[in-house]
């Protein structure tokens, strides 16, 4: 479709950035160019919108709302039917929406009886647990339309390509095509389940997380090829359900990114739980069988190990996705890693391209994503946007919850730093035992000389909201003591984050003290 300002592309380009300088920012006011150029202006720069946002996952469509609240006439596009991206549709809310409710079966199983409760007869019916999640993401996603009409954003429904700066073709699922001009584009493509070169993802028996959030029935056995925040959270809703669940890892330890101490804990818990683990294994091929999936590994000792599953989740990690997104002919620049080259304002090297979320570098987080979206949109808009990337919460949403921002123990040691860490149970705070919920501890590092904060890990029942706070305190430059001398309400959980915080100076009241420290 050509078109309706109908001018050669090249000109379009060649316009582009020269012309910008006579619009305001986001309205279509001319400050008096000489009368020629304005002949030309008139026919080249009709952008359709101040911004168009390709991709309406979580760093999109925020990204999206808040141009419109800037006042930016903006569109977004994504070839989804539902906004929403992985996080919506086949990521964080349908895996948190199978764990509570899974979580309520090992309840009613293993739980119930220290209560005084007896569940006979407990069953599953998969098919309304399915849609009981499905009724979630559909609830979230149209509200996430409502939005868009709310905020005067115009919703494309398609696959975009960004053809020539300020560009974008967008082929619609009825066949056809439509072209869209936009002063600014973002690129907002999110990301997809990597794969092992070994193996062949037939999402039928060897699978990703997407297929892993719809199975119709309970793997007897499953088999879950990585050990990180999807591997975990997935592995225990199945084995919640009643499946045999072994975990494979290629790292010494699960959840890496966490301190040993923490993730020996989240282990033991773990396999309390019926899981079984195999770290330091390597896959080397994935053979389907008969009825069975045989998979082959190695060990740290070279040792050949082999398994047999019903199914297998292959959780290996996310990708960038940017898959015919912009012509190759343009040259978008990537980093090693393959994401987005982007500079500390979101600009890639292209003229009125910008990119965030999973596509940049950084943790692959819906909240990370987020925050990209509104400081992008705000440079755009010419104000002052900003991420502290050194304050970005990480959740494994496991039970007990895992959760963790800042630095670690380990990785402070190891970059020279002098710590001091305060470490606090559980099982020595009130309303975790009235909950039944002693497993964990909070933990915090602290620097020796100036006492700020740096880190925390909280392995425990609600770690991840327990875990704002210490956002909270680092966003602020804050130190264990601000934490520590801060009144907590009793009694809650948090009570044992503030004890962590005093306990950096052996000054917490509930434990006796460290004769270590
Ligand atoms: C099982 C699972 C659980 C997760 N749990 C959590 C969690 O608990 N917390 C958390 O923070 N993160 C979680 N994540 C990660 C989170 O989902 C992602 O980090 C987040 O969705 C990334 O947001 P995004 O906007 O960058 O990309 P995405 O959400 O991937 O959205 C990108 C969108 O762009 C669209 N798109 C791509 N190319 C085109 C194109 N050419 N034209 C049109 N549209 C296009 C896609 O259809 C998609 O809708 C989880 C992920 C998975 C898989």
């Amino acid at each position: 479709m050509r078109p309706p300002f109908g001018l050669a592309d090249d000109l379009l380009e060649a316009g582009l950035s020269l012309l910008t300088f006579h619009f305001s920012p986001f309205t279509s006011h001319f400050s008096h160019p000489p009368l020629l150029i304005r002949r030309f202006q008139l026919q080249i720069f009709m952008a359709d919108f101040d911004l168009i946002v390709l991709g309406g996952g979580p760093a999109g469509y925020t990204g999206a709302i808040r141009a419109a609240q800037l006042g930016l006439n903006t569109a977004i596009i994504d070839k989804r039917e539902v906004l929403g991206g992985t996080c919506l549709n086949i990521g964080c809310i349908p895996s948190k929406a199978l764990l509570v409710s899974s979580q309520y079966v090992h309840f009613a199983h293993h739980e119930a009886q220290h209560h005084g409760l007896k569940f006979e007869g407990v069953q599953v019916d998969l098919a309304k647990l399915m849609a009981r999640k499905q009724t979630v993401v559909k609830q979230l996603t149209q509200g996430l339309e409502f939005l868009m009409k709310k905020n005067r954003i115009t919703r494309i429904r398609g696959i975009g390509q960004l053809v020539a700066p300020g560009k974008v073709v967008v082929n619609q699922p009825d066949g056809s095509t439509e072209e869209h001009r936009g002063r600014n584009v973002i690129l907002a493509t999110g990301s997809v389940p990597m794969e092992l070169p070994n193996v062949t993802i037939d999402r039928e028996r060897v699978v990703t997380s997407d297929e892993a959030l719809s199975f119709t029935e309970v793997p007897a056995e499953l088999l879950v090829v990585g050990a990180g925040a999807i591997g975990l959270e997935l592995g225990s809703v199945w084995s919640r359900l009643g499946s045999k669940v072994t975990v494979l890892e290629f790292l010494p330890r699960i959840a890496a990114f966490l301190d040993p101490d923490v993730t020996q804990a989240l282990q033991k818990t773990l396999e309390a739980q019926g899981l079984k683990f195999h770290v330091e294994t390597q896959v080397t091929s994935v053979a389907l069988q008969d009825k069975k999936v045989l998979v082959q590994a190695k060990n740290k000792g070279e040792q050949s190990l082999e398994f047999q599953a019903d199914k297998v989740l292959v959780a290996v990690g996310r990708k960038p996705y940017l898959e015919g997104a912009v012509a190759k002919d343009l040259g978008l620049k990537l980093t090693e890693r393959g994401r987005v080259a982007v500079d500390q304002q979101f600009r890639t090297n292209l003229p009125g391209l910008y990119a965030i979320g999973d596509i940049i570098e950084g943790p692959m987080l819906a909240h990370k994503g987020e925050e990209d979206g509104i400081a992008c949109t705000e440079f755009i808009a010419g104000k002052a946007g900003h991420v502290n990337y050194n304050v970005v919460p990480n959740i494994v949403y496991t039970h007990p919850e895992v959760a963790c921002v800042g630095l670690t123990e380990e990785a402070a040691k190891k970059n020279g730093a002098q710590i001091k860490i305060g470490k606090f149970p559980f099982i020595a705070n009130g309303r975790a035992l009235a909950n039944d919920e002693p497993a964990g501890f909070a933990k915090i590092i602290a620097d020796t000389r100036t006492d700020k904060l740096l880190g925390s890990q909280i392995i425990g029942s609600n770690a991840s909201e327990l875990i704002a706070e210490i956002v909270s305190i680092m966003e602020f430059g804050g130190s264990a003591e601000d934490l520590g001398r801060t009144v907590h309400a009793h009694p809650t959980l948090s009570e044992a984050v503030k004890e962590a915080g005093l306990a950096v100076d052996n000054l917490a009241f509930s434990i006796p003290p460290n004769p270590r420290q």
